[in-house]
């Protein structure tokens, strides 16, 4: 497939056939991401839309997944995004799932009447990052929305019967916020409820601006240390119904899984154990961070 620029897709996306429906991100003002800064935001037309749905047809006529890309394709228009999702369980015979990442801006430029007939039409899951949850570590990243309006996107989502992965980063109040971010965060995604939750830790590429923030000295980064005990006192804090909780991204100092909250004391007790033993070597290196 071609592509425009570099692609980004969570994790459990990674066997999909990725269409880039739109590029880069509308939002892209967030302060630790790097990801479409040097990319334009644009939506494509119907024509350029079709000549994709064409190259996937052509090279992955059997594909059971698809993720619509860029940052935020769920910014296109409802009408659109029917006549896509309709288009693609009808070209590709074999396809049991279509995700989208979705920011919270463009949950919330819809309506939960659009957001349900997304989902009649097989938009099965969304990927939301919320990040924080506190309302001054949102700010300073400039994520461009309130804590209780991220709650309101998540649970319209969820309302709307479309699965919602959540994801939220570790480290990112830096050591002046990491209680408040921990304690934030926990309470936004306990509104929120959502089916799939994970954690990401900081890493900041040469393009992110908080990087410039962490040479001045205005942003202080969590030690590894530092970041597993926020992530202790995030998890302990949290109160979800039926959701599977995965730290298995390559930026995190330790790979944990659970399903909540039935194995939240069996999470907590690992993530107490390796705190205690406070060994390095129980964690991934953070040579490749480039820090
Ligand atoms: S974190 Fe998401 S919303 Fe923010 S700039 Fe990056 S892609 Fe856009």
């Amino acid at each position: 497939m071609f592509y425009e620029g570099n692609i980004y897709r969570p994790p459990s996306e990674a066997s999909s056939l990725i269409l880039q429906v739109t590029v880069g991100c509308k939002h892209n003002q967030c302060t630790f991401c790097s990801m479409y800064k040097g990319k334009p935001y644009r939506q494509k037309n119907r024509e350029e839309i079709a000549e994709i749905i064409e190259e996937g047809v052509a090279l992955y006529p059997l594909a059971k997944r698809i993720f619509l890309a860029d940052g935020d394709a769920l910014t296109l228009d409802t009408e659109l995004l029917v006549d896509l999702l309709k288009e693609l369980y009808a070209r590709f015979p074999r396809l049991e799932r279509v995700g989208i990442y979705g920011g919270p801006l463009d949950i919330l430029a819809k309506s939960s009447a659009e957001l349900t007939l997304l989902r009649q039409y097989g938009l099965q899951i969304v990927y939301l990052g919320i990040e924080s949850g506190s309302a001054v570590v949102l700010k300073q990243i400039k994520k461009g929305v309130t804590p209780q309006e991220m709650i309101t996107a998540g649970q319209r989502i969820v309302a709307s019967g479309i699965l919602l992965s959540c994801t939220v980063i570790s480290g990112l109040g830096g050591t002046e916020y990491t209680k408040e971010h921990a304690l934030e965060t926990a309470k936004v995604v306990n509104a929120i409820d959502p089916q799939y939750f994970g954690t990401l830790t900081l890493i900041l590429e040469p393009e992110a601006p908080l990087r410039r923030q962490v040479a001045a000295g205005t942003f202080k980064l969590l030690n590894p240390w530092e970041t597993l005990e926020e992530l202790k006192l995030m998890i302990q804090h949290l109160d979800v119904h039926n959701c599977v909780y995965r730290s298995n991204h390559a930026s995190n100092y330790l790979t944990l899984k659970a399903h909540l909250p039935e194995e939240k004391d069996a999470l907590l007790a690992t993530l107490t154990n390796v705190l205690e033993q406070n060994r390095d070597e129980l964690l991934r290196p953070e040579t490749w961070r480039g820090l």
